[in-house]
């Protein structure tokens, strides 16, 4: 069985705590894009766990995790995570950690010309997170990156940083004015690093090919949402990579393999990184509440996300293009305080109704349409089943799924393990 977990908005929507849910079921957890751009916080027995880079099932000892060539991975960065879970205790080996060879490495000047640009474009910014991601995505697409296998050929490794150093150098010294950079110390940095996670680095595609042809159940677990997608989100406020289900295989390293199955993770409201278009996005202390209670700051960066009301608009658009099967709709318990909840069942520009999500200047300057549903005004943190819930909180429930017209299948009640209710 090959299942995707992705996100249907704009990413935090709490992929991180449903694919540690279900990866239990699974044999394989498989990363297929992005890097340390985003967090997944897991919080379970052990402590709480934030993964910039490794996949969430790496706390199940009898998982075998998987970062596939679809993702970019800043090595130093890795090493940091891997020496954290050691320090608490988890062991990680060659077992149950493999990393594709054909994964491209997000380098130091990657980092560099990230931090470049946003200082250049000021207020224009696009808000990066800085971690280099879109100029390695940049250079993976003009054939400039190097990948994780190279290390393990270090002559021809140091004659592709020497020939790359000296592009990068272009742009850094003769573009941006900078210091260049060195070569030698660039390729010292990734012997360093990449020595450590040699016992890691290997072909993938072929070993998950042998393992679905053993009937093994696999987990794709994918970064950010669906309106966060390259060529489908709020473009150019995207990340630099695909987000969706169907590129799940492919950045596996199986793309001759289809899916059975797209399970898409939704917030019981919106909040949203970082700059671009967020029609819902609530202001002052209204946002201010919201975002303390469902504590909204980035596992990343830290930065206070900005928050609104569920959006139904871009949530079916984000079901429709992740093609997802079921939805698992986290954080219920936050709204707990609400009287009356905000839901924006459509978008409405110059007289003009919106049902179907809009893009450019449509999307820029549009303005909800709310409908309000009544609150339930107590603690649901404790509920297990759907007949728990109070009567208004399965309301709204119901009311959303109706809305996005995809059946909801988990819903979420707290950030521990077994705070959830399985609606099947
Ligand atoms: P991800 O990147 O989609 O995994 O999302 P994040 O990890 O950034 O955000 C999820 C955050 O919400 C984490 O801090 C989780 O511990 C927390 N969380 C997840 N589910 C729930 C829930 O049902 N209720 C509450 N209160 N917090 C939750």
């Amino acid at each position: 069985m090959k299942t995707a977990i992705v996100g249907i908005n704009w990413g935090d929507e709490g992929k991180g705590r449903m694919v540690d849910l279900l990866s239990q079921d699974q044999d394989v957890v498989v990363r297929y894009q992005g890097g340390n751009n985003a967090g997944h916080t897991v919080v379970n027995d052990r402590g709480k766990f934030i993964f910039n880079l490794l996949p969430s099932g790496i706390l199940r000892e009898d998982v075998v995790n998987i970062m596939g060539n679809g993702m970019v991975i800043d090595i130093e960065h890795l090493c940091n995570e891997l020496d954290d879970l050691e320090s608490k205790g988890i062991k990680i080996t060659g077992k149950n950690l493999k990393i594709s060879n054909k994964a491209v490495i997000c380098m130091p000047y990657h980092v560099l010309l990230d931090v470049y640009e946003e200082e250049r474009l000021k207020d224009k910014k696009y808000g990066s997170t800085k971690r280099g991601i879109a100029p390695v995505y940049a250079d993976k697409y003009r054939k400039k990156g190097i990948r994780m296998g190279e290390i393990f050929f270090e002559d021809a490794l140091y004659k592709r940083v020497q020939e790359i150093v000296e592009y990068e150098n272009l742009i850094i010294e003769g573009g941006y004015s900078k210091d260049r950079i060195d070569h030698n110390e660039i390729y010292h940095w990734l012997l360093k690093y990449g020595n450590r996670l040699k016992p890691y680095i290997t072909d993938v595609g072929f070993f998950l090919t042998e393992l679905i042809a053993n009937d093994k159940n696999i987990m794709f677990e994918a970064q950010l949402g669906a309106l966060r997608d390259i060529d489908f989100g709020i473009y150019p406020y995207t990340t630099s990579s695909s987000t969706l289900a169907a590129y799940a295989t492919i950045g596996a390293g199986i793309p001759g393999e289809k899916l059975d199955k797209i399970i898409g993770v939704v917030k019981a409201y919106s909040s949203c990184v970082g700059e671009g278009p967020f029609t819902v996005e609530m202001e002052g202390e209204e946002a201010e509440k919201l975002r303390e209670e469902g504590q909204e700051y980035g596992a990343a960066t830290g930065r206070p996300r900005r928050v609104g009301a569920f959006d139904a608009v871009a949530t079916r658009y984000g079901c429709l293009v992740q093609g997802a099967d079921e939805i698992a709709l986290t954080k219920l318990d936050v709204l707990s305080y609400m009287e009356e909840i905000p839901v924006c069942v459509a978008y409405e520009l110059d007289g003009k109704r919106f049902e179907d999500f809009p893009t450019g200047e449509i999307l820029n300057k549009s303005k909800p349409v709310f409908e309000y549903l009544k609150g339930w005004r107590s603690d649901v943190s404790g509920c297990r089943k759907l007949e728990d819930l109070p009567l208004e909180a399965v309301e709204y429930i119901s009311y959303i799924q109706e809305l996005i017209g995809t059946k909801i299948t988990y819903v979420s009640v707290g950030p521990g393990r077994d705070q959830y209710i399985n609606i099947k």
